[in-house]
């Protein structure tokens, strides 16, 4: 019979396990002194795996060769065939392990497998391709019987204590203020950057430089009101127990059109308009223009089909927060917090598109408002703990709003690394300076 006698280096917790190069390798060690791995009980094959199942959840190795935002999805699905549903779901996520779900993918698919989960349309980034993958691996987690490998999934996916704090995630969102906003740019800039500040004296939160901010934006009134008269409605219709606007303005999602409005546009209609919301729902594109349906396109891509106020809420996505990196330092201005956000705008057709909450945040807000707001902890971006160390910070293309915030940190506690910051604009003279004089 085969034996594990002595191997040359047993990996008990899988590199992508959250745990520092030196916690991985002590607890490998303890692991395998604890386990007796190191040879001193030789163990068949089928123990050590039985061991490995015990520690993984479900064997599998924790090799993630899909992790790249850049990979096509079919090429990330392709990589984890043959894996555990759990891991199948990771490599469906947009792999940006961005937060905006409250997760990273790895923990967020594991919940979903796990099934402390049931949400499966909160990663953003990943859009209607990671929405449709999703929801027919779930379909296939509904039919893995029970204690199946399939639904095990390591304790790291439950959400922390923290998380159940007021203002500490995007279940349990605080009120904030709005205290004002300053344009950045200067005339004639082909961007609109906006330097944004909130008071947070009233909700008490505070937060860490390197930690997002998560926004509850609130869709415009106007845009609400000209979709509530495509549907051939009146605002004050009663939906839910609050009437149709208050729903549109605060609950549902407006942008992408999904694939359940075009279910319900096809249950309701005929002949070829009915092929063609059939043919969508399905992630096909018929005419060329899939990608430019958000609510109000499809329902002007189907004018005459009305469908009833409540049915057209239910097939629409709950609206969801948007994070933006935290610009200022806890340490230089207590209570205080600043983002630096840059305005999504675009024509598509003859009509102009606004990002939701960078346009709330721009436009839209006015001082002594309140927002609900939550602090996203990040995962591993941070300042060094020595404050001596220097720091080289690399931000082409990625926005300025954390490095600013490191830098007034460094400069508020009075560190005496050398920092040097790499950052890419479009145009050189287009912005006003940001006050990051603190650079050295
Ligand atoms: C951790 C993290 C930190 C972030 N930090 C910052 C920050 O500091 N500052 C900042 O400005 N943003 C930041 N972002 C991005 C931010 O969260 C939002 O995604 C961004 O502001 C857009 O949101 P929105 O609601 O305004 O737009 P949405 O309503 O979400 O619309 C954006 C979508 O519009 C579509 N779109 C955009 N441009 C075009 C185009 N030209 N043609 C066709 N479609 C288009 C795309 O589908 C895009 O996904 C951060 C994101 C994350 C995950």
């Amino acid at each position: 019979m085969n034996q594990i006698t002595t191997p040359p280096r047993l990996e008990v917790i899988p590199e992508s396990a959250p745990f520092s190069e030196g916690q991985r390798s002590w607890l490998n060690g303890f692991l395998v002194g604890l386990l007796q791995l190191d040879g001193s009980v030789p163990l068949s094959p089928e123990q050590g795996a039985a061991v490995l199942q015990g520690v993984a959840g479900d064997g599998d190795d924790g090799e993630a060769p899909w992790h790249d935002q850049t990979v096509p999805i079919a090429k990330r699905m392709k990589l984890a065939e043959g894996r555990p549903l759990r891991r199948r779901m990771m490599a469906a996520m947009a792999q940006q392990d961005c937060g905006q779900c409250g997760y990273n993918c790895n923990d967020y698919s594991d919940a979903i497998a796990a099934k402390s989960e049931a949400r499966l349309n909160l990663c953003v980034p990943g859009g209607k391709e990671t929405a449709r993958m999703l929801k027919a691996l779930h379909e296939e987690l509904g039919k893995a019987p029970a204690g199946a490998p399939a639904t095990a999934a390591p304790a790291a996916s439950q959400p922390g204590p923290a998380a159940a704090e007021l203002g500490r995630s995007r279940d349990n969102p605080a009120p904030a203020r709005f205290v004002s906003r300053r344009l950045l740019n200067k005339n004639g800039s082909e961007k609109q950057t906006w330097h944004i500040e909130f008071d947070l004296s009233g909700c008490g939160l505070d937060y860490v430089v390197g930690d997002s901010f998560g926004i509850f934006a609130r869709n415009e009134v106007g845009h609400v009101d000209q979709i509530i008269a495509l549907l051939g409605a009146s605002h004050t219709t009663e939906v839910n127990g609050k009437t149709l606007r208050d729903v549109l303005i605060d609950d549902v999602s407006l942008s992408p059109a999904p694939d359940e409005l075009f279910e319900l546009l096809s249950f309701i209609s005929g002949g070829a308009l009915r092929e063609k919301a059939r043919a969508l729902a399905q992630g096909e594109d018929p005419d060329g223009d899939a990608a430019t349906l958000d609510v109000m396109a499809a329902l002007q891509k189907f004018s005459g089909v009305r469908p009833h106020p409540e049915a057209f809420v239910e097939a629409l996505e709950p609206l969801q927060p948007r994070l933006y990196s935290i610009s200022s330092s806890h340490n230089a201005t207590p209570g205080k917090l600043s983002l630096t956000v840059d305005c999504v705008r675009y024509v598509i057709g003859k009509r102009k598109r606004f990002g939701l909450a960078s346009n709330f945040l721009a436009e839209r807000i006015h001082p002594g408002d309140e927002v609900r707001v939550y602090v996203q902890k990040a995962h591993g971006f941070a300042l060094p703990q020595d404050p001596k160390t220097p720091i080289i910070m690399i931000g082409l293309g990625t926005g300025i709003a954390p490095f600013r915030a490191f830098l007034l940190d460094r400069r508020a506690t009075g560190a005496g690394g050398k920092n040097w910051l790499f950052f890419g604009h479009q145009r050189a003279t287009a912005t006003s300076s940001i006050p990051t004089n603190s650079t050295r």
